[in-house]
């Protein structure tokens, strides 16, 4: 039966054969627009979450105190990366034209990953919601009232659920427990052991599941559903979550004209974004496309296991196509992408934003791992080094992409950006182990 799945699957869509040998691919997307469209979202819902973000602003303060420099705002910085572009372009033997930059959401305040936009955003406006339902709250108030005994006992009585690969679990962990929320994380078999433990630490009821993050989703929705007092974080079809995420894009454009980086036809701006279920990345080039227009091109990576996201959109099935289906296993030491399955809602709008997606080995984590140490003094989760790979996968495979977008007389003048989306909360120990393996790994070929 699933041999006949996945023969039927390669006839209709050649282009997947490479992915079922588990190669390292650049998909290009047919169907990107240079005014890209979509009726499933709208800008507006981004700006209602920045400003629904500001009003939080003295609560954050109040309640993370490593927020006040920033106002409140969670935010992270860019960077050049001059020393892993020399790294990289050496270990590969390629030429990287134009500048490599770094997005640093692997240092975001409070949960240090990318989850800590819409998964806090998420958990933010689901508290409003209810004290403004309950009369205990106006928007014209100081949140900083939230962080007092009173609120405390008001969210006590209600319960945030979520299911989760790690990161997302932790972000809302953190913010839920601290606002007063009873929180339950369903973790998939590949969330890490101290994810788990910090969460508990925390005060959240974590849910092991032998099983990958799909179904700690689905049991997740369904325990969530038989309780009214529960709201269920739904990574695969939530819109407050991705409003959450798209806030990054104008910031990111405030951020780069303070640099001085100019961003137009001839001085494109290629995004790198490690993707899993989507969200986050889908909902930052969402941003990023309706910031940046055609000049922007936005690729998401992905381990050769856990392409789900690649099949997805190359054969416009989104989620009715998993990685099982053309018998990949969805095992990666990427514990944030390894994701079998991609959202429907996030694919289909994708559809015309996106320029395409790429695919990493494992063994290329961690080499980049090892290169980023070296070269930068910097850590990444093994999930975050697949961005790093965007500049030279463009460069091997994207000749007829950059063709295409007539791009090629420009790249003196690129800005590569690599969206960091995880580490800064991983623990020495564990850090080492990463730095050990990269070690290894790179001395066996
Ligand atoms: C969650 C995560 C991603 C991808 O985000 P999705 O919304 O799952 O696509 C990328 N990197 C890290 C470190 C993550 O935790």
């Amino acid at each position: 039966m699933k041999n006949d799945r996945k023969h039927e699957l390669l006839q209709q869509f050649p282009q997947l054969k490479e992915l079922a040998n588990k190669d390292t691919v650049l998909w290009e997307n047919t169907n990107w627009m240079r005014t890209p469209q979509t009726n499933l979202f709208t800008m507006l819902e981004v700006e209602e979450a920045e400003e629904t973000l500001h009003r939080f602003s003295s609560y954050l303060k109040v309640a993370f105190p490593e927020l006040v420099e920033s106002d409140g705002l969670i935010e992270s910085i860019i960077k050049e990366i001059p020393a892993m572009k020399s790294a990289l372009e050496q270990k590969y033997g390629v030429s990287i034209p134009g500048q490599l930059l770094l997005k640093c959401d692997h240092a975001l305040p409070i949960s240090g990953s990318i989850k800590a936009r819409g998964g806090i955003y998420e958990v933010l406006i689901h508290a409003e919601r209810l004290a403004l339902a309950s009369g205990k709250l106006t928007q014209e108030d100081d949140y900083a009232l939230l962080a007092t005994e009173e609120f405390q006992s008001f969210f006590q009585q209600y319960t945030i659920a979520v299911g989760s690969t790690g990161n997302l679990g932790l972000s809302i962990g953190i913010i839920g427990k601290k606002l007063g929320f009873n929180v339950v994380v369903h973790m998939s078999s590949d969330a890490k052991e101290w994810k788990k433990a910090l969460l508990r630490e925390k005060g959240a009821t974590v849910i092991e599941y032998e099983a990958d993050y799909s179904v700690a989703v689905e049991q997740g929705r369904h325990e969530a559903e038989q309780d009214p007092m529960c709201h269920f974080i739904d990574d695969e079809n939530s819109k407050d979550l991705f409003a959450g995420y798209a806030v990054a894009a104008k910031r990111l454009k405030d951020q780069l004209e303070k640099t001085n980086i100019t961003v137009n036809k001839a001085h494109p701006l290629f995004v790198y974004l490690p993707c899993g279920v989507g969200g986050g990345p889908g909902g930052v080039a969402y941003g990023l496309r309706e910031v940046f227009g055609e000049h922007v091109h936005i690729f998401f990576a992905e381990p050769v296991a856990s392409p789900c996201m690649t099949i997805g959109l190359m054969t416009g099935l989104h989620d009715a196509i998993s990685v099982e289906d053309i018998d990949l296993d969805n095992n990666t030491e990427a514990d944030g992408l390894a994701v079998g399955r991609a959202s429907k809602f996030v694919g289909k709008v994708m559809e015309t934003y996106v320029s395409g997606c790429y695919t990493v080995t494992d063994k290329e984590l961690f080499t980049s791992l090892g290169l980023a140490v070296d070269s930068e003094g910097l850590f990444l989760e093994p999930s975050a080094h697949a961005g790093m790979y965007g500049a030279i996968r463009l460069l091997q495979k994207g000749q007829s992409y950059l063709e295409q977008h007539a791009l090629v007389s420009n790249m003196s003048q690129a800005t590569h950006l690599v969206w960091a989306t995880g580490g800064s909360m991983v623990p020495t120990t564990m850090r080492a182990a990463y730095l050990e393996k990269s070690r290894e790994i790179d001395s066996i070929e």
